[in-house]
């Protein structure tokens, strides 16, 4: 279970408290006319694991009251996302068109007690008579039809006697309400369309909010959990529940905000667009955000339901920013995949002093990943490497390949360029280089000092494959239409080469290309005469490009938030600026000086939100931000930063957890600012991590103590004061490393003995 309760937990473990329910029961309702989306994957999350945390049952319920859009191949994708996601429905998957005959009761029930009558108003003016938000509406004069006379036209409705839109049936409830979805909702229409289940039955189809009380009432649903565009049809909900006198226990809806994610869209209907007009290939193409989509590019499900645990459950509507999804796979694939040697775009070099050819001990993990297992590689003569690992010309800072400038070839051996061979237009079409003998990776007594490692295959050996390589769908942030699609989505490098073990072994479908980034087999593109591989994500995030500026063909302006002078003295808040200040006061308990600093500024906010989604610690994240990070931004853009959110995060989850000390942070983070360097990596590489271990610092306070006799004297004599000495000296001796609380502890103890 999250470790930290959201407010819909809350909920029902209140109602189980209270003896409300006995068992829970939740549903994902999701309306057959599409695949599902990432954030259906989000609602999935939450009822299936609600279920699950609480000893429930969650039923798939396929919300089918719409003939015309509805299909079973999106039943069956709905299938499929959930049980790839790992849960599983109660008994069968249910549809609310096995429920049209009980409705039709209750619709019969209604007419009955006078509280719903057929309504034959055109819908121009059915519009007209609804009112404004600010004008109370009027009723229909329909609406005084006789029980007899609703029940007979409602029979032959059904029946299909009448045409689509020549009457509806309305629920009796308050043409004046101020909540203008209870004006006198519609609860069924007239459609003659052939349903893809029920057949040609019905004439007539149930409205949605007809339909989705009464259908989660049968299934004895507790908790019908929804997004917060339903808010409003709550009341019809409950007066639905309520008119007909229901038995309890009865549902009750709750909301909560619908995942949005930045460079893409999220609605199926937009979705639909982009695989009907082929901007993608299918609804399964790996840069679609639907879960097809994500499966087939190599996500795995761990990582989407991680992000979708990161992301929380909140009331208020925002959008995630993408990188954050990138994140959590990456995040995932680092600690489980094998890493391999793959070259995009090959360079041949022939190594002019090596003869024969042999098989080198590959390990397929770095060291740090506690995972075992490794391959051969076979070398000889002719390799591939990387195009852009060489360079006649380098720029300053060019680590790699140069005439001048030895490189080490990943797990095998040194190289020195000798020559450069060109083709006519200069371009250059191979290297011959020397390879040196004693500097074999693990058993290098050579003493060159190289630079860097280059991956590299065997032209004997190597593989050809296809790489898929995927940027975001989008080439802006908000995008409103076809134009603002990234012509630069898809690239396909036919003729990429990779290590033989890829093909051959296949110790799991996914991989790290060294320095590519993660890759996966294509599910269904792929041969073993033909490899094919997708890129699922780069190995570094690119959080920071977002605030660069982009081409939007109909970007949707931040609308200017105004700040004037009052005074001359303090600048009022934007309403945004104001709500965030109130969230981070009230919500995250920062104190106003720092949630201002951080409210009033927009690159401060996001990269403050952004952390915060990966490490829930507002406080320490707060400080840390609003200082450290604040000082940074001063004077560089947020794509300039060498460091990144999920660093801070990492290194504040060391602060949290004793690692290091608030001052040790610091100068930690001093050092990511300059050198771009992980704080793990710095902490350890430095031997920074905190010392609490009483046994360690106890002999140095009695080192102390003894040292300063005399002091000890006028702390016993009244003192106190030269508490604060000790703990000093204590720190100084340990070059600020000691734990200070124990340390302070300690001494208090000790002195007072
Ligand atoms: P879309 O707008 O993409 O067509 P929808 O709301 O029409 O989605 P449904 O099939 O009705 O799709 O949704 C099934 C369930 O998934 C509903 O409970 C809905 O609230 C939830 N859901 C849909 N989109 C999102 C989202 N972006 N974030 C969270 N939950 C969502
Ligand atoms: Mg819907």
């Amino acid at each position: 279970m999250s470790e930290h309760k959201d407010f819909l937990r809350t909920i029902v473990e209140k109602d189980l408290k209270a003896g409300k329910y006995k068992n829970i029961i939740t549903r994902f309702p999701p309306e057959p006319n599409g695949f599902p989306h990432i954030g259906h994957a989000k609602s999935i999350a939450i009822n299936f694991g609600i279920a699950r945390d609480y000893n429930g049952h969650c039923n798939l319920r396929m919300d089918d009251t719409n003939p015309t859009t509805e299909d079973t191949r999106y039943v069956e994708a709905l299938k499929d996302a959930v049980t790839w996601l790992g849960f599983k429905w109660d008994g069968d998957v249910r549809y609310t068109s096995d429920y049209f005959d009980k409705l039709y009761e209750y619709a019969i029930e209604l007419v009955k007690m006078g509280k719903a009558y057929v309504d034959s108003l055109d819908e121009e003016t059915m519009r007209e008579y609804r009112g404004s938000v600010t004008e109370a509406g009027r009723r229909s004069e329909y609406a005084n039809r006789s029980v007899e006379e609703n029940l007979d036209l409602l029979e032959r409705m059904k029946n299909g006697e009448f045409e689509d839109g020549a009457h509806v049936l309305r629920a009796k409830i308050d043409m004046g309400a101020a909540n203008m979805k209870m004006r006198d909702p519609l609860l069924y229409r007239i459609r003659h369309a052939h349903h893809y289940r029920a057949g040609d039955k019905w004439a007539i189809y149930p409205m949605y909010d007809f339909g989705h009380c009464l259908s989660d009432y049968i299934e004895g649903i507790t908790h019908s959990i929804c997004t917060l565009e339903f808010e409003n049809n709550r009341d019809i909900y409950d007066w639905v529940l309520e008119t007909l006198g229901l038995q309890p226990p009865r549902p009750y809806q709750h909301e909560f905000a619908r995942l949005g994610i930045n460079y893409t869209v999220m609605s199926k209907r937009k979705l639909l667009e982009l695989v009907n007009e082929k901007r993608v290939n299918g609804w399964d193409d790996p840069r679609m955000p639907t879960i097809a989509g994500l499966r087939r590019r190599g996500y795995t499900p761990e990582s989407i339901l991680n992000f979708c645990d990161q992301i929380g459950i909140a009331k208020a509507n925002s959008t995630v920013d993408v990188s954050q999804l990138e994140f959590c796979i990456r995040d995932d694939l680092n600690t489980k995949v094998p890493r391999v040697m793959s070259v995009l775009d090959p360079l041949k070099v022939t190594i002019a002093n090596y003869e024969g050819s042999e098989e080198l001990d590959a390990s397929y993990y770095p060291d740090d990943i506690p995972k075992e297992g490794s391959r051969k590689i076979p070398f000889s003569k002719e390799i591939y490497i990387e195009r852009d690992d060489f360079d006649e010309n380098p720029p300053k800072g060019y680590f790699r390949l140069t005439p001048e400038q030895s490189v080490r070839l990943k797990h095998a051996y040194i190289i020195t360029c000798k020559e450069v061979k060109k083709d006519e237009s200069g371009n250059i079409t191979e290297i011959i280089a020397e390879y040196h003998p004693n500097s074999k990776s693990g058993q290098d007594t050579s003493g060159i000092k190289v630079k860097s490692a280059i991956q590299w295959v065997d032209a004997a050996s190597a593989k050809q494959v296809e790489v898929r390589l995927y940027e975001r769908l989008y080439a802006c942030e908000n995008p409103q239409n076809m134009e603002d699609l990234n012509p630069n989505s898809l690239k396909i490098i036919k003729n990429a080469l990779i290590e033989p073990a890829v093909v051959t072994e296949k110790p799991d479908v996914r991989f790290q290309f060294e320095r590519h980034g993660y890759f996966y087999a294509d599910s269904i593109d792929y041969t073993d005469a033909k490899p094919v591989f997708n890129k699922i994500v780069g190995l570094k995030e690119s959080w920071g490009k977002k605030n660069s500026i982009e081409k939007c063909s109909t970007r949707i302006e931040r609308v200017e938030d105004k700040k004037v002078q009052i005074d001359g003295k303090t600048e009022a808040m934007s309403e945004t600026e104001q709500s965030l200040l109130n969230r981070y006061t009230n919500e995250f308990g920062l104190n106003s000086m720092l949630a201002d600093i951080l409210a009033r500024d927009e690159k401060l906010s996001s990269f403050y939100e952004y952390t915060l989604l990966l490490h829930n610690s507002p406080v320490t994240i707060a400080n840390i931000v609003a200082n450290e990070v604040a000082r940074e931004l001063k004077e560089k853009q947020s794509s300039e930063l060498k460091f990144t959110p999920s660093q801070i995060a990492e290194l504040v989850k060391m602060i949290d957890d004793g690692t290091i000390s608030n001052k040790i942070a610091k100068s930690v983070f001093e050092e990511m600012a300059t050198s771009g360097e992980d704080p793990m990596l710095i902490v350890q590489a430095k031997g920074l991590i905190q010392i609490s271990d009483t046994s360690v610092i106890e002999p140095i306070i009695d080192e102390v103590i003894a040292k300063n006799q005399d002091n000890v004297a006028k702390f016993k004599a009244g003192n106190t004061n030269l508490l604060g000495f000790f703990v000093g000296q204590v720190l100084k001796m340990t070059s600020g490393k000691a734990n200070p609380s124990v340390v302070n502890e300690l001494v208090a103890q000790k002195l007072n003995k």
